[in-house]
């Protein structure tokens, strides 16, 4: 996923666009109540809004320009190498590995 916005202007054209992007990849990962994690400057991924808070607040004080890989919104870090080339993501990593210790 391209993030190169999230140093550009927040007037920019990029930038909205970049906007509406995480919008709808942060959408997928809510919490019970509907909110997701807000990633702005003020609240770094400490605090919920819903998804139109989120939008405003990026808007308003701007994206946090550290936060590049959004695992807190569901991406998987390995995924990312730094090609633009993605859309392909292994669920390999998924695959659940717990063994199961039976009481005798
Ligand atoms: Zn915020």
């Amino acid at each position: 996923m391209n993030k190169s916005w999230i140093t550009k202007s927040r007037w920019s054209r990029e930038y909205n666009k970049g906007v509406e992007d995480f919008l709808n990849f942060a959408s997928r990962s809510k919490n019970l109540s509907g909110k997701t994690l807000c990633p702005c400057k003020s609240c770094i991924n400490r605090y919920f809004h819903s998804i139109q808070d989120v939008k405003e607040h990026i808007m308003t004080n701007g994206f946090f320009t550290g936060y590049v890989i959004w695992n807190r919104h569901g991406e998987d870090h390995k995924v990312v190498k730094g090609t633009e080339n993605d859309g392909v993501v292994s669920m390999s990593n998924f695959e659940s590995q717990t063994t199961q210790i039976e009481q005798p």
